[in-house]
């Protein structure tokens, strides 16, 4: 393939591409699409001193203004829509479709901050002192870090980086080692809207509001250690997410972490079989099984469990699994040969467990010898073991049965991971009881909808060994702010709270 003519669609500049130190290639065809140089420590902390000093400019810009820089991004990112999907299919692997979504998401996301840009509203609070008054404000927090994964290699930055912006925060982004084209598509299209508000909105921002810096874990490493980061938001592995958790805590950091999900579903006998298959389809099989919210356990009851099983097989059998640029392809590449080889362990254990596999094993290796399709599996499991509490990042499905309610909410709360789950009923009693308090512990619960394909107003993220953060919409932009609370004395007197006495006669 190609590359030449999509990177200057990007506006990527050719040198910067082929002259590095770490080799990138494409899951498509396991062909090496592109050299980046690795940064070193040095550049680590230059990176973090640029994002200082941009952040001390930045945060004394009105938060609407901010927002019209955004704005501008937004705008950028609309109109190179298809080249960057193409770029991100390209590099991670998900279909062509998936990639366009995954863009789209980053526009609605600068959307979603503009909007915000003029509404980080504080409280204004009663005040237990006459002539007083409470309030609470909020400030820019700091220079962030932002790592990420590769499996949503811009939208899972973009939901960071447009609220942090707004904010008035810089960002200092380290992109997954396996999708660092991406990321400089992403940071040479921020600076086509850095260059057009340094013209339409009165003066230049400064260049520093988004460093990318490449590299694997050591830069990671680096990056969460440094206390000129106020908070690390961090996406990736529940591993991950256990080596940075305590080492950001023991700097007395700000974490947010969006770690790995193991999703559920319960099949209610009044379920609408038609919707739940396609959605099951899109949930297990979208993006060959590599999203956070990827539907890996399937609850469903014994006495729809034949039927929904056979329609299952049926679909499977008709996925088309091929070249992610193909239109009509449901399926890509695995993103290495060391995802295919989980895979098989999985599959290995969950057959030594007890379970039938349907599917599984490479597709296509004639026509991609060092690219890794898979056919999509489905294994029916006797009960919920090992196999199952483990997140394996492929088109895995297991599938088991249950006969009561509360055991198949039991059996979706039952493993490590907290991220989504949801219910196909039309059963009102057991669609309010799936979402109340003693329902599904997971930060995403969906009703006749699966658990994956979130839209950007709500708060993302999970529970457990998810890493509890929350990004995105709703109320998230808290994350990216420090908060002040202030008492203002408009009276002649000096009252203390609680009636407390405390008389000075000098
Ligand atoms: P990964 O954990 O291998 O890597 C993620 C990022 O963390 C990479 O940039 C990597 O270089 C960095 N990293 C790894 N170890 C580090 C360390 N000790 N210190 C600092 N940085 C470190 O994950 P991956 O394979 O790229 O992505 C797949 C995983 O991400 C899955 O578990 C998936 O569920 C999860 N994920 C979660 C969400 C979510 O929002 N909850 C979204 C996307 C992906």
């Amino acid at each position: 393939m190609n590359y030449s003519s999509l990177y200057a669609a990007l506006g990527l500049d050719g040198e910067d591409l082929t002259s590095g130190d770490l080799v990138v290639r494409s899951p498509v065809d396991g062909a090496e699409m592109a050299r980046v140089r690795r940064h070193d420590p040095a550049d680590l902390d230059a990176a973090v001193n640029r994002a200082e000093t941009a952040f001390l400019e930045w945060r004394s810009a009105p938060a609407p203004v901010r927002g019209q820089l955004i704005r501008l991004f937004g705008e950028e990112l609309r109109s190179h829509k298809e080249p960057l999907g193409r770029l991100v299919t390209v590099e991670c692997g998900k279909i062509l479709q998936e990639s366009l979504g995954e863009v789209q998401e980053m526009i609605d996301i600068c959307e979603f901050a503009v909007g915000l840009s003029r509404q980080l509203y504080g409280l204004t609070i009663a005040s237990e002192r006459p002539g007083h008054r409470m309030m609470e404000t909020w400030h820019p927090l700091g220079p962030i870090g932002v790592i990420s994964a590769f499996n949503f290699p811009v939208a899972v930055w973009a939901w960071n980086f447009a609220v942090a912006v707004v904010c008035g925060d810089s960002v200092v982004w380290k992109p997954s080692e396996l999708t660092p084209v991406s990321a400089l598509a992403c940071k040479a299209l921020f600076k086509r809207a850095l260059c057009r508000f340094a013209e339409d909105c009165g003066g230049p921002a400064p260049d520093a509001l988004l460093e990318v810096t490449i590299g694997g874990r050591d830069i990671g490493e680096l990056l969460i250690d440094d206390r000129r980061l106020k908070l690390i938001s961090a996406t990736g592995s529940c591993a991950m997410g256990r080596a940075v958790a305590p080492r950001i805590a023991a700097r007395f950091g700000r974490s947010l972490l969006e770690l790995g999900g193991n999703n559920a579903m319960i099949v209610a006998p009044s379920a609408d079989l038609e919707l739940a298959v396609k959605a099951i389809l899109f949930a297990a099989v979208g993006a060959t099984g590599q999203r956070c919210t990827t539907l890996r356990r399937l609850i469903v009851h014994e006495d729809i469990y034949a039927a929904l099983t056979a329609r299952l097989k049926a679909a499977y059998d008709g996925i088309r699994i091929g070249d992610p640029l193909e239109s009509g392809v449901l399926a890509g590449p695995l993103i290495n040969a060391s995802a295919f080889q989980s895979m098989e362990a999985a599959l290995g254990k969950a057959a030594s467990e007890g379970g039938a596999v349907f599917g599984g094993g490479r597709a296509m290796k004639d026509r991609y010898p060092n690219a890794y399709y898979v056919k999509p599996a489905l294994v029916e499991m006797p009960k919920q073991t090992g196999a199952m509490k483990e997140e394996t990042f492929a088109p895995i499905l297991y599938i088991m049965k249950y006969r009561e309610m509360d055991q198949a909410i039991a059996l979706n709360n039952d493993v490590p991971q907290g991220l989504s789950s949801s219910i196909f009923t039309n059963d009102v009693r057991e669609a309010e009881i799936f979402m109340s308090a003693e329902g599904s512990d997971c930060g995403i619960a969906n009703v006749n909808i699966g658990p994956s394909g979130a839209e950007i107003g709500g708060a993302f993220g999970g529970e457990k060994e998810t890493g509890g953060g929350r990004e995105s919409g709703s109320d998230a932009w808290k994350n990216y702010m420090r908060r002040a609370t202030n008492t203002i004395n408009y009276s002649a007197d000096l009252p203390l709270a609680q009636g407390v006495e405390f008389d000075i006669t000098y």
